[in-house]
C-alpha cells in the first residue's frame, strides 16, 4: 500500500498514476509479471462504500436533506475516494501477488 516495489521496498511501484514502473529502479525486479486486472477497483469500491454508505444514511435520517443535496455531496466524494484510492488499492494487490507467488501466465499458442 506504500506504492513502493513489494522487492526491495525502495523504489516507487509507480510511473504516474498507475502505471507499473518495471523494472524497478533500485532492484531490477519486473513488477509487470503481477496481475492487478479488475481487484483494485474492487477494493476502492468496496472500502468507499463502507465509508460513504453509512455516511450517506445518518445524514439522510439526521437531517433529511434533498436528494439534490444528498447527490452534490456523496457523488463527487465517491468518486474522489475512490480514485485516491485505486493506486493504495493496485499497490497492495501487487503486493499481495508478490507474496503469494502469483504471476501472469504467457499467453497459450
Ligand atoms: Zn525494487
Amino acid at each position: 500500500m506504500a506504492r513502493r516495489c513489494p522487492n526491495c521496498g525502495q523504489g516507487p511501484l509507480f510511473r504516474g498514476y498507475l502505471t507499473v514502473r518495471s523494472p524497478c529502479d533500485v532492484c531490477g525486479a519486473d513488477n509487470c509479471i503481477y496481475p492487478s486486472d479488475d481487484f483494485p477497483p474492487y477494493l476502492a469500491i468496496l472500502v468507499v462504500g463502507h465509508i460513504v454508505v453509512p455516511l450517506f444514511v445518518w445524514v439522510e435520517r439526521a437531517y433529511e436533506p434533498p436528494m439534490l443535496v444528498q447527490a452534490a455531496i456523496w457523488v463527487p466524494l465517491t468518486v474522489v475516494l475512490c480514485l485516491v484510492l485505486l493506486p493504495y488499492m493496485k499497490g497492495a494487490t501487487i503486493g499481495l501477488c508478490w507474496a503469494t507467488n502469483i504471476v501472469r501466465q504467457a499467453p497459450t499458442p
